[in-house]
Protein backbone atom coordinates (compact mmCIF):
# COMPACT_ATOMS: atom_id res chain seq x y z
CA UNK A 1 0.00 0.00 0.00
CA UNK A 2 1.21 3.81 -1.06
CA UNK A 3 1.59 6.24 1.95
CA UNK A 4 -0.44 8.01 -0.05
CA UNK A 5 -3.60 5.75 0.39
CA UNK A 6 -6.62 6.75 2.59
CA UNK A 7 -7.32 5.13 5.80
CA UNK A 8 -9.79 2.88 5.47
CA UNK A 9 -8.34 0.97 2.24
CA UNK A 10 -5.67 -0.52 5.08
CA UNK A 11 -8.16 -2.95 6.42
CA UNK A 12 -10.17 -3.45 3.36
CA UNK A 13 -10.98 -7.09 2.22
CA UNK A 14 -11.26 -7.02 -1.75
CA UNK A 15 -13.30 -9.67 -3.52
CA UNK A 16 -11.58 -12.35 -4.52
CA UNK A 17 -12.80 -12.93 -8.10
CA UNK A 18 -13.22 -17.03 -9.49
CA UNK A 19 -9.35 -17.50 -11.66
CA UNK A 20 -9.62 -16.56 -15.18
CA UNK A 21 -7.13 -19.24 -16.99
CA UNK A 22 -6.94 -19.48 -21.12
CA UNK A 23 -4.65 -23.05 -20.34
CA UNK A 24 -5.65 -25.08 -23.81
CA UNK A 25 -7.88 -28.24 -22.94
CA UNK A 26 -8.97 -26.36 -19.46
CA UNK A 27 -12.42 -27.56 -18.75
CA UNK A 28 -13.58 -23.91 -16.47
CA UNK A 29 -16.36 -24.71 -14.88
CA UNK A 30 -15.36 -22.28 -12.01
CA UNK A 31 -16.94 -18.80 -12.32
CA UNK A 32 -20.48 -19.69 -13.92
CA UNK A 33 -20.21 -18.68 -17.15
CA UNK A 34 -22.83 -19.29 -19.84
CA UNK A 35 -20.87 -22.39 -22.07
CA UNK A 36 -22.49 -21.29 -25.26
CA UNK A 37 -21.89 -18.03 -27.44
CA UNK A 38 -23.92 -15.11 -27.06
CA UNK A 39 -26.55 -15.21 -29.87
CA UNK A 40 -26.19 -14.79 -33.66
CA UNK A 41 -26.84 -11.76 -33.76
CA UNK A 42 -24.99 -10.31 -31.18
CA UNK A 43 -22.06 -12.05 -33.09
CA UNK A 44 -23.06 -10.33 -36.07
CA UNK A 45 -23.41 -6.75 -34.68
CA UNK A 46 -19.73 -7.65 -32.94
CA UNK A 47 -18.53 -8.22 -37.06
CA UNK A 48 -20.39 -5.25 -37.89
CA UNK A 49 -18.46 -2.74 -35.09
CA UNK A 50 -15.33 -4.51 -36.07
CA UNK A 51 -15.16 -2.90 -39.80
CA UNK A 52 -15.61 0.12 -37.93
CA UNK A 53 -18.19 1.54 -40.96
CA UNK A 54 -20.93 2.21 -38.11
CA UNK A 55 -23.34 5.01 -37.71
CA UNK A 56 -22.03 5.60 -33.93
CA UNK A 57 -18.26 5.32 -34.41
CA UNK A 58 -15.99 4.86 -31.30
CA UNK A 59 -14.58 8.10 -31.79
CA UNK A 60 -17.91 8.89 -30.33
CA UNK A 61 -19.38 9.18 -26.62
CA UNK A 62 -21.53 6.22 -26.44
CA UNK A 63 -25.32 7.29 -25.37
CA UNK A 64 -25.43 8.06 -21.93
CA UNK A 65 -29.31 7.88 -21.21
CA UNK A 66 -28.42 4.29 -22.36
CA UNK A 67 -31.80 4.95 -24.53
CA UNK A 68 -32.35 2.18 -26.52
CA UNK A 69 -31.00 -0.62 -24.06
CA UNK A 70 -33.79 1.25 -21.44
CA UNK A 71 -36.41 0.87 -24.46
CA UNK A 72 -35.48 -2.56 -25.12
CA UNK A 73 -35.46 -3.51 -21.90
CA UNK A 74 -38.45 -2.20 -20.79
CA UNK A 75 -40.43 -3.69 -23.41
CA UNK A 76 -39.47 -6.91 -23.12
CA UNK A 77 -40.48 -6.98 -18.94
CA UNK A 78 -43.68 -4.87 -19.87
CA UNK A 79 -42.36 -2.06 -17.07
CA UNK A 80 -42.06 1.82 -17.90
CA UNK A 81 -38.90 3.06 -19.12
CA UNK A 82 -38.41 5.11 -16.01
CA UNK A 83 -38.14 2.06 -14.09
CA UNK A 84 -35.17 0.64 -15.38
CA UNK A 85 -31.32 1.38 -15.48
CA UNK A 86 -28.37 0.17 -16.42
CA UNK A 87 -24.99 -0.67 -15.74
CA UNK A 88 -21.53 -1.51 -16.28
CA UNK A 89 -22.35 -5.32 -15.28
CA UNK A 90 -24.55 -5.75 -12.43
CA UNK A 91 -21.71 -5.13 -10.08
CA UNK A 92 -21.43 -1.47 -10.98
CA UNK A 93 -25.63 -1.45 -10.37
CA UNK A 94 -25.20 -3.07 -6.77
CA UNK A 95 -22.11 -0.39 -6.21
CA UNK A 96 -24.83 2.16 -6.93
CA UNK A 97 -27.33 0.67 -4.88
CA UNK A 98 -24.75 0.58 -2.01
CA UNK A 99 -23.81 3.95 -2.48
CA UNK A 100 -27.26 5.29 -2.67
CA UNK A 101 -29.60 2.86 -0.50
CA UNK A 102 -26.86 1.30 1.91
CA UNK A 103 -26.34 3.42 5.11
CA UNK A 104 -27.33 -0.25 6.80
CA UNK A 105 -27.43 -3.49 5.11
CA UNK A 106 -28.12 -6.64 5.55
CA UNK A 107 -27.16 -9.97 3.74
CA UNK A 108 -27.13 -13.91 3.86
CA UNK A 109 -23.84 -14.93 5.64
CA UNK A 110 -23.00 -17.36 2.82
CA UNK A 111 -23.66 -15.22 -0.36
CA UNK A 112 -22.30 -13.29 -3.20
CA UNK A 113 -18.49 -12.12 -2.10
CA UNK A 114 -19.43 -8.50 -2.74
CA UNK A 115 -21.88 -7.78 -0.46
CA UNK A 116 -20.06 -7.59 2.49
CA UNK A 117 -17.06 -5.57 0.52
CA UNK A 118 -19.63 -3.07 -1.17
CA UNK A 119 -20.57 -2.76 2.80
CA UNK A 120 -17.19 -1.87 3.87
CA UNK A 121 -16.84 0.55 0.76
CA UNK A 122 -20.04 2.37 0.63
CA UNK A 123 -22.16 1.65 3.85
CA UNK A 124 -21.92 1.70 7.31
CA UNK A 125 -22.62 -1.37 8.39
CA UNK A 126 -23.53 -4.64 7.18
CA UNK A 127 -24.79 -7.53 8.97
CA UNK A 128 -24.60 -11.12 7.79
CA UNK A 129 -27.72 -13.76 8.98
CA UNK A 130 -26.80 -17.30 8.97
CA UNK A 131 -28.46 -19.66 6.33
CA UNK A 132 -30.55 -22.34 7.69
CA UNK A 133 -29.08 -25.73 8.68
CA UNK A 134 -30.31 -27.04 4.94
CA UNK A 135 -28.60 -23.78 3.53
CA UNK A 136 -31.87 -21.91 2.56
CA UNK A 137 -32.36 -18.37 2.99
CA UNK A 138 -35.27 -18.03 5.83
CA UNK A 139 -36.83 -14.59 5.37
CA UNK A 140 -38.27 -14.77 9.24
CA UNK A 141 -34.84 -14.27 9.77
CA UNK A 142 -34.72 -10.47 8.49
CA UNK A 143 -38.07 -9.34 10.18
CA UNK A 144 -36.83 -7.44 12.74
CA UNK A 145 -33.65 -5.47 12.29
CA UNK A 146 -33.62 -2.46 10.22
CA UNK A 147 -31.88 -1.39 6.93
CA UNK A 148 -31.57 -2.39 3.49
CA UNK A 149 -32.21 -6.30 2.77
CA UNK A 150 -30.19 -7.56 -0.15
CA UNK A 151 -30.32 -11.16 -0.91
CA UNK A 152 -29.79 -13.21 -4.48
CA UNK A 153 -32.48 -15.15 -5.93
CA UNK A 154 -31.38 -18.02 -6.71
CA UNK A 155 -28.22 -17.77 -3.95
CA UNK A 156 -25.06 -18.25 -4.58
CA UNK A 157 -23.05 -20.52 -4.40
CA UNK A 158 -25.76 -22.56 -3.03
CA UNK A 159 -28.29 -22.21 -5.93
CA UNK A 160 -31.15 -22.37 -3.56
CA UNK A 161 -34.23 -20.50 -4.53
CA UNK A 162 -36.43 -18.71 -1.84
CA UNK A 163 -39.63 -18.90 -3.85
CA UNK A 164 -41.39 -15.60 -4.80
CA UNK A 165 -43.53 -15.99 -1.72
CA UNK A 166 -39.83 -15.61 0.33
CA UNK A 167 -39.40 -12.48 -1.58
CA UNK A 168 -42.73 -10.89 -0.53
CA UNK A 169 -42.34 -12.02 2.83
CA UNK A 170 -39.24 -10.29 2.89
CA UNK A 171 -41.20 -7.14 1.24
CA UNK A 172 -44.14 -6.74 3.77
CA UNK A 173 -41.29 -5.27 6.13
CA UNK A 174 -41.46 -2.72 4.50
CA UNK A 175 -37.92 -1.68 4.02
CA UNK A 176 -35.90 -1.53 0.58
CA UNK A 177 -35.40 -5.00 -0.75
CA UNK A 178 -32.30 -5.47 -3.49
CA UNK A 179 -32.99 -9.10 -5.24
CA UNK A 180 -30.02 -9.98 -6.85
CA UNK A 181 -31.41 -12.24 -9.70
CA UNK A 182 -28.02 -12.42 -11.12
CA UNK A 183 -29.05 -16.08 -12.11
CA UNK A 184 -32.79 -15.60 -12.62
CA UNK A 185 -32.97 -17.22 -15.77
CA UNK A 186 -32.49 -21.07 -14.97
CA UNK A 187 -35.74 -22.20 -13.52
CA UNK A 188 -36.64 -19.38 -10.51
CA UNK A 189 -39.62 -16.88 -10.39
CA UNK A 190 -38.56 -13.62 -11.23
CA UNK A 191 -39.28 -10.77 -8.93
CA UNK A 192 -39.43 -8.14 -12.05
CA UNK A 193 -43.04 -8.84 -12.05
CA UNK A 194 -43.85 -7.37 -8.69
CA UNK A 195 -41.93 -4.46 -9.13
CA UNK A 196 -44.98 -2.25 -10.39
CA UNK A 197 -47.06 -2.84 -6.94
CA UNK A 198 -43.62 -2.39 -4.27
CA UNK A 199 -42.12 0.82 -4.36
CA UNK A 200 -39.87 -1.07 -2.48
CA UNK A 201 -38.54 -3.36 -4.55
CA UNK A 202 -35.06 -3.22 -6.67
CA UNK A 203 -34.66 -6.64 -8.96
CA UNK A 204 -31.21 -6.79 -10.37
CA UNK A 205 -30.39 -8.86 -13.05
CA UNK A 206 -27.49 -9.53 -15.87
CA UNK A 207 -26.50 -10.19 -19.23
CA UNK A 208 -23.37 -12.17 -17.57
CA UNK A 209 -24.90 -15.55 -17.00
CA UNK A 210 -28.41 -16.32 -19.44
CA UNK A 211 -27.26 -14.38 -22.04
CA UNK A 212 -23.61 -15.13 -22.27
CA UNK A 213 -22.25 -11.59 -22.59
CA UNK A 214 -20.10 -11.84 -19.43
CA UNK A 215 -17.23 -10.35 -21.13
CA UNK A 216 -19.44 -7.69 -22.21
CA UNK A 217 -20.33 -6.42 -18.82
CA UNK A 218 -24.03 -5.54 -18.80
CA UNK A 219 -26.17 -5.21 -15.55
CA UNK A 220 -29.61 -3.30 -15.27
CA UNK A 221 -32.02 -2.51 -12.04
CA UNK A 222 -35.55 -2.62 -12.02
CA UNK A 223 -38.15 -1.16 -9.48
CA UNK A 224 -40.21 2.21 -9.10
CA UNK A 225 -38.93 5.08 -10.87
CA UNK A 226 -37.87 7.02 -7.61
CA UNK A 227 -35.23 4.14 -6.67
CA UNK A 228 -33.90 4.01 -10.38
CA UNK A 229 -34.16 7.84 -10.15
CA UNK A 230 -32.07 7.77 -6.82
CA UNK A 231 -29.48 5.09 -9.13
CA UNK A 232 -29.57 7.92 -12.17
CA UNK A 233 -28.48 10.41 -9.46
CA UNK A 234 -25.06 8.21 -8.44
CA UNK A 235 -24.56 7.23 -12.16
CA UNK A 236 -24.44 10.72 -13.31
CA UNK A 237 -22.20 11.83 -10.24
CA UNK A 238 -19.93 8.75 -10.94
CA UNK A 239 -19.52 7.76 -14.48
CA UNK A 240 -22.41 8.77 -16.89
CA UNK A 241 -20.82 6.55 -19.66
CA UNK A 242 -20.07 3.39 -18.01
CA UNK A 243 -21.56 1.70 -20.73
CA UNK A 244 -19.84 1.37 -23.53
CA UNK A 245 -21.19 1.52 -27.17
CA UNK A 246 -20.55 -1.66 -28.47
CA UNK A 247 -21.75 -3.53 -25.01
CA UNK A 248 -24.99 -1.64 -25.25
CA UNK A 249 -25.59 -2.63 -29.02
CA UNK A 250 -24.84 -6.38 -28.21
CA UNK A 251 -26.96 -6.39 -25.23
CA UNK A 252 -29.92 -4.94 -27.57
CA UNK A 253 -29.05 -7.64 -29.96
CA UNK A 254 -29.29 -10.50 -27.33
CA UNK A 255 -32.90 -9.39 -26.12
CA UNK A 256 -34.12 -9.48 -29.56
CA UNK A 257 -33.44 -13.29 -29.79
CA UNK A 258 -35.83 -15.15 -26.91
CA UNK A 259 -35.80 -18.22 -29.53
CA UNK A 260 -31.79 -18.68 -28.86
CA UNK A 261 -31.87 -17.30 -25.03
CA UNK A 262 -34.63 -20.41 -24.73
CA UNK A 263 -32.55 -22.71 -25.87
CA UNK A 264 -29.58 -22.44 -24.44
CA UNK A 265 -31.01 -22.16 -20.65
CA UNK A 266 -33.10 -25.74 -22.07
CA UNK A 267 -30.01 -27.19 -22.43
CA UNK A 268 -28.28 -25.99 -19.13
CA UNK A 269 -31.31 -26.61 -17.24
CA UNK A 270 -31.20 -30.38 -18.85
CA UNK A 271 -27.53 -30.83 -18.14
CA UNK A 272 -28.26 -29.60 -14.98
CA UNK A 273 -30.45 -32.19 -14.17
CA UNK A 274 -28.76 -34.49 -15.37
CA UNK A 275 -25.54 -33.77 -13.98
CA UNK A 276 -26.93 -33.64 -10.38
CA UNK A 277 -28.27 -37.22 -10.77
CA UNK A 278 -24.98 -38.94 -11.87
CA UNK A 279 -23.29 -37.11 -9.13
CA UNK A 280 -25.99 -38.75 -6.72
CA UNK A 281 -25.21 -42.10 -8.39
CA UNK A 282 -21.53 -41.34 -7.42
CA UNK A 283 -22.51 -40.75 -3.53
CA UNK A 284 -22.53 -37.05 -3.93
CA UNK A 285 -25.06 -34.88 -2.15
CA UNK A 286 -26.38 -32.13 -4.52
CA UNK A 287 -28.22 -29.17 -3.36
CA UNK A 288 -31.87 -28.56 -5.19
CA UNK A 289 -30.15 -25.91 -7.75
CA UNK A 290 -32.48 -22.67 -9.59
CA UNK A 291 -29.25 -21.48 -11.57
CA UNK A 292 -26.28 -22.60 -13.75
CA UNK A 293 -24.11 -24.16 -10.91
CA UNK A 294 -24.52 -26.44 -8.10
CA UNK A 295 -23.38 -27.01 -4.80
CA UNK A 296 -22.39 -30.69 -3.77
CA UNK A 297 -20.14 -32.61 -1.46
CA UNK A 298 -19.11 -35.85 -1.24
CA UNK A 299 -16.76 -38.71 -0.47
CA UNK A 300 -13.98 -36.99 -1.24
CA UNK A 301 -13.10 -33.81 1.16
CA UNK A 302 -14.39 -30.44 -1.04
CA UNK A 303 -10.48 -28.83 -1.23
CA UNK A 304 -8.96 -32.77 -1.91
CA UNK A 305 -11.81 -32.67 -4.45
CA UNK A 306 -11.35 -29.07 -6.16
CA UNK A 307 -7.34 -29.92 -6.29
CA UNK A 308 -7.39 -33.41 -7.87
CA UNK A 309 -9.57 -32.10 -10.53
CA UNK A 310 -7.28 -29.39 -11.04
CA UNK A 311 -4.53 -31.42 -11.83
CA UNK A 312 -6.56 -33.10 -14.59
CA UNK A 313 -6.77 -29.53 -15.98
CA UNK A 314 -10.94 -29.16 -14.10
CA UNK A 315 -11.52 -25.89 -12.84
CA UNK A 316 -14.03 -25.58 -10.48
CA UNK A 317 -14.55 -23.33 -6.95
CA UNK A 318 -13.83 -24.21 -3.49
CA UNK A 319 -14.62 -21.78 -0.50
CA UNK A 320 -12.58 -22.46 1.75
CA UNK A 321 -15.07 -21.27 4.81
CA UNK A 322 -17.76 -22.60 7.30
CA UNK A 323 -20.53 -23.77 6.62
CA UNK A 324 -19.32 -24.99 3.25
CA UNK A 325 -15.82 -26.29 3.54
CA UNK A 326 -17.07 -29.59 2.75
CA UNK A 327 -18.46 -28.27 -0.49
CA UNK A 328 -17.53 -27.32 -3.90
CA UNK A 329 -19.59 -24.87 -6.66
CA UNK A 330 -19.87 -26.47 -9.71
CA UNK A 331 -20.34 -24.60 -12.79
CA UNK A 332 -22.66 -26.10 -15.76
CA UNK A 333 -21.11 -26.19 -18.77
CA UNK A 334 -21.55 -27.87 -21.45
CA UNK A 335 -22.49 -31.94 -21.30
CA UNK A 336 -19.23 -32.83 -22.88
CA UNK A 337 -17.68 -30.66 -20.51
CA UNK A 338 -19.72 -32.12 -17.58
CA UNK A 339 -18.77 -36.11 -18.91
CA UNK A 340 -14.82 -35.14 -18.80
CA UNK A 341 -15.73 -34.13 -14.56
CA UNK A 342 -18.02 -37.06 -14.17
CA UNK A 343 -14.96 -39.26 -15.45
CA UNK A 344 -12.37 -37.54 -13.35
CA UNK A 345 -14.38 -37.50 -10.39
CA UNK A 346 -14.33 -41.61 -10.93
CA UNK A 347 -11.03 -41.58 -11.08
CA UNK A 348 -10.48 -39.64 -8.00
CA UNK A 349 -13.13 -42.06 -6.08
CA UNK A 350 -11.46 -44.83 -7.29
CA UNK A 351 -7.79 -43.40 -6.15
CA UNK A 352 -9.06 -42.54 -2.75
CA UNK A 353 -10.86 -45.99 -2.16
N1 LIG B 1 -24.55 -11.29 -8.39
C1 LIG B 1 -24.17 -12.54 -8.21
C2 LIG B 1 -24.90 -13.40 -7.22
C3 LIG B 1 -23.08 -13.06 -8.94
O1 LIG B 1 -22.66 -14.31 -8.74
C4 LIG B 1 -22.43 -12.23 -9.88
C5 LIG B 1 -21.29 -12.72 -10.74
N2 LIG B 1 -20.25 -13.26 -10.18
C6 LIG B 1 -22.86 -10.92 -10.01
C7 LIG B 1 -23.94 -10.48 -9.27
C8 LIG B 1 -22.18 -9.95 -10.92
O2 LIG B 1 -22.41 -10.21 -12.23
P1 LIG B 1 -22.01 -9.19 -13.39
O3 LIG B 1 -21.27 -8.05 -12.76
O4 LIG B 1 -21.19 -9.98 -14.32
O5 LIG B 1 -23.30 -8.73 -13.97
Amino acid sequence: MSRFAKKFLENMEPYTPGEQSDVPGLVKLNTNENPYPPAPGVRRAMAYWGTFRTQKPLNRYPDPSCGPLIKTLASYYNVEENMVAVGNGSDEILAFAYMAFGEKVICPKISYGFYPVFGEMFSGEVREIPLTKDFRIDPDDYADDEGTIIVANPNAPTGRDMGIEGIEKLLSYGRLVIVDEAYGDMGSESAVPLTGGYDNLLVVRTFSKGRSLAGMRVGYAIGHRELIEDINRIKFSFNPYSLDSVAMNAAVESVKDEKYFRETLDKIVRTRQWFAGEMEALGFEVLPSAANFVMTSGPVPGREYFEKLRERNILIRYFDKDPIRDYVRITIGTEDEMKKLLEATKEILNESR
